[in-house]
């Protein structure tokens, strides 16, 4: 048996998993919004090999490979089934390789194979689930022989999906992840409680079970507690940096209340017009610290985070990181500084601007 890396880490203390690829690299132009195939493995490797080492640099410990919608069948919706194998492979590829390429002196980080919600999977439909458990098992298999360190599967809201695709994950012998992400009804779509499938995808042998995406800090918390004590084993909290509400749980229904002159053309704030909704990286720090103080060692943010939120995980839990060598110092602020050099008409009116 190969030792679980993963599981070795999360027993001695937090690890950090920057998730939300999707967004950010449709915000450096190189992803079409609504479409969201990550394309860029084929055809800018370079940028998705730079966001890596980025988040790499702002702490995180798993290089997860950008196949996230990456599977069969929206490569069908798009009509380039051809080149669903090279898009994995060169994902994997590129993943691995920043993976060990850490600092002289650390560790490698763990390079994670990635299988997720696949939007075809129907409640009490064989064949559309027979065709999933194809697409898992494809992908996982790239991911093996890629090299993969560790097995995230994510934003799974129906249970039974999450299942299979953690039977599959299993298979392969390496440390797995299975996070779920429930949609505004605050249970699986196929009517599953969010406990109650932790629970279960604990029982089946995941190393972490717990949330990701769709929620941000505000309601994905509440779930957090109760799942931290309903489960032994590790739990993995990676929130969208966005706030929702009691009346609006997920992203995917904020209304802008800000009066906005120019609002999407498609009529909702998701994905394209959530800005005014953005969380700061101080809330963002703060549900790392509370998961963190509540026993939840995997922690992370989803889709809309950056390198700076990611910084703001790992420091908000007192790690220290590459990017902390550029962390805030208001201290030399120009006109709001203590710096005994900042000439005092600048603090002055400082005070008063
Ligand atoms: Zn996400």
């Amino acid at each position: 048996m190969s030792t679980n890396k993963l599981k070795e880490r999360l027993d001695k203390g937090p690890v950090i998993c920057a998730e939300g690829f999707l967004f950010e690299i449709e915000r450096r132009g190189y992803m079409s919004s609504g479409e969201f195939v990550p394309m860029v493995s084929l055809d800018h490797p370079e940028v998705l090999e730079n966001l890596h080492r980025e988040f790499q640099h702002a702490g995180s410990d798993v290089v997860e490979a950008f196949t996230y919608n990456g599977h069969r069948e929206k490569m069908r919706v798009i009509g380039k089934e051809e080149l669903l194998e090279p898009l994995n492979r060169s994902a994997l590829k590129i993943a691995k390789k920043v993976a060990l390429d850490t600092p002289k002196g650390s560790k490698p980080n763990l390079m994670a194979g990635n299988i997720s919600n696949s939007n075809i999977w129907k409640h009490n439909d064989p064949q559309s689930q027979k065709e999933v458990e194809g697409m898992f098992t494809e992908m996982i298999g790239w991911a093996v022989e890629e090299g993969a360190d560790m097995l995230i599967g994510e934003t799974f809201y129906y249970a039974e999906e999450a299942f299979k695709a953690l039977e599959i994950m299993k298979k392969t012998g390496l440390p797995t992840v299975l996070t779920i992400s429930p949609m505004g009804e605050n249970k699986m779509r196929d009517g599953k409680s969010v406990v109650d499938t932790c629970k279960e995808l604990e029982q089946l042998g995941a190393d972490v079970v717990g949330l990701n995406c769709f929620r941000g800090p505000a309601t994905m918390f509440p779930f957090l507690k109760e799942i931290r004590k309903a489960v032994k084993c590790h739990v993995g909290a990676l929130p969208i940096p966005y706030r929702t509400s009691e009346d609006y749980p997920t992203f995917f229904n904020l209304p802008d209340r800000s009066n906005c002159a120019c609002p999407s053309p498609h009529g909702r704030t998701f994905p394209t017009a959530l800005d005014p909704h953005f969380c700061n990286r101080y809330e963002i720090g703060k549900f790392a610290k509370d998961a963190y103080a509540l026993g939840i060692n995997y922690l992370g943010v989803c889709c809309g985070a950056n390198p700076m939120l990611i910084r703001e995980v790992a420091e908000s839990i007192g790690l220290t990181v590459p990017a902390s060598k550029y962390r805030e110092n208001m201290e030399n602020h120009f006109m709001y500084g203590k710096n005994k050099r900042i000439p005092k008409h600048m603090t002055e009116y400082g005070d008063k601007a």
